[in-house]
């Protein structure tokens, strides 16, 4: 088989072909500018605000709810600073261990960034990945300028139960951020429904483009721009309007609402069918997050006594794209943030290995990985003396 089989969907997707095909025009002939005052650059101004439009279709938002970005952390940035600003009385971020670096390395150094004296708490997550809300309820305080906590994981798909999270934040007066990189698409989202104030989208997570996002700020929340300068978006992000992929997004979003159902369903099936099978044929491998609170396709197992990097360079050469929890190719040895907060054992944590569906997956791909991971793990373990000492 010489076809890429992609199943690192959480790290990027590819662009759908009707995304493409909606954005080449405004390659070519509707290059204008949407800020003209002319008919040409007016035109493209409504398709950024048919794009608009869908996008706030797909999640329950009102069209001028949104602020076009350039990706999801500028987006997640945007979100917590503005908060930060808007109440310079209030010093205090709550967040979780587990968020992607975007929002985590930001409130770790939220300190240092600012210089005025804020602090942030990282939560806890139990061994499945889920959040205790007695704990959540406990690290608000007066001072709690914001909460920014992830809608669904990428690691895992562990998802968070942001409805409660976020009334819970709204009682006492905080504004609430989620991080729905992961989960816009992938799950039904209705924020007219729903307390939440800031939340995060990233294109290329929907087969849009690379390098563009959304900030939805909810009516009436106060709101700081990061960006300054033209009065694009309202003044709400200054800079000129990535057209193209605004509109590629557009169509994305429109495609998702579609195939939310497929997602669903066969994704699901694919998904349950690839890490069952794994489970059963595999020995010491172990599922990582929650069984059921996931992401319909997601799933992140840890092959005891083997090195995750090593599992996804044998793959490579079947062509198959996975992603593993350790870091080793960042030069570090260390797991990755998110399987050491939830306490998976470090034998386990440096085997685990995570497979990412999309609608583009089939049942032959799965099959064909079901086919070469047994005698993978089998051939790396009998050269591991991790599993002679175990056996
Ligand atoms: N948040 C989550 C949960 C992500 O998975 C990612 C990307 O992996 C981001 C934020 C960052 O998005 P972007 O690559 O668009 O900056």
């Amino acid at each position: 088989m010489n076809k890429v089989i992609y199943m690192d969907n959480n790290a990027t997707t590819r662009v759908d072909p009707e995304v493409l095909e909606a954005m080449l025009p405004y390659f070519s002939d509707n290059y204008g500018n949407p800020s003209s005052m002319h008919t040409f650059g007016g035109m493209i101004g409504r398709s950024i605000n048919e794009a608009r439009a869908k996008i706030a279709g797909l999640i329950g938002a009102q069209p001028d709810e949104l602020v076009f970005t350039s990706c999801g952390t500028e987006s997640d940035s945007t979100a917590i600073l503005s908060a930060l600003q808007a109440f310079p009385e209030k010093r205090h971020v709550v967040t979780t261990r587990v968020e992607h670096p975007a929002v985590k390395n930001l409130c770790e150094n939220i300190d240092t960034l600012t210089g005025h004296k804020h602090k942030a708490t990282l939560l806890p997550v139990g061994n499945d990945g889920a959040i205790d809300l007695a704990l959540y309820e406990e690290s608000l305080t007066d001072e709690t300028a914001i909460v920014s906590v992830m809608w669904a994981n990428n690691e895992t798909g562990v998802i968070f139960p942001i409805a409660e999270m976020a009334a819970i934040a709204k009682e006492r007066g905080i504004l609430f951020h989620t991080d729905a990189v992961q989960a816009v698409g992938k799950m039904p989202i209705n924020l007219a429904e729903l307390p939440i104030d800031f939340l995060s989208i990233s294109g290329h997570k929907l087969h849009a483009p690379k390098g563009v996002g959304v900030l939805y700020v909810r009516k009436g929340t106060p709101f700081v721009p990061f960006m300054i300068g033209g009065h694009q978006e309202k003044g709400r992000r200054g800079g000129t309007e990535n057209t193209a992929s605004i509109v590629g997004l557009g169509k994305a979003c429109e495609l998702a609402a579609e195939r939310m159902d497929d997602e669903n369903s066969r994704v699901k099936e694919l998904r349950d069918r690839l890490e069952n099978r794994l489970l059963e044929a595999i020995p010491n491998s172990l599922l990582n997050g929650h069984k059921t609170q996931r992401l319909p396709n997601t799933t992140n197992i840890s092959f005891e006594y083997v090195e995750g990097e090593a599992i996804l360079l044998h793959l490579d050469r079947y062509n198959i794209c996975a992603s593993s929890g350790s870091a080793c190719t960042s030069g570090s040895l260390e797991p990755s943030h998110v399987l050491r907060a939830m306490g998976v054992p470090f034998t386990a944590a440096h085997g685990s290995i995570r497979f990412s569906l999309s609608v583009f997956n089939t049942e032959k791909e799965v099959d064909f990985v079901l086919e070469k991971m047994p005698p993978l793990i089998a051939s790396l373990r009998a050269m591991s003396p991790f599993w002679d000492e175990k056996k």
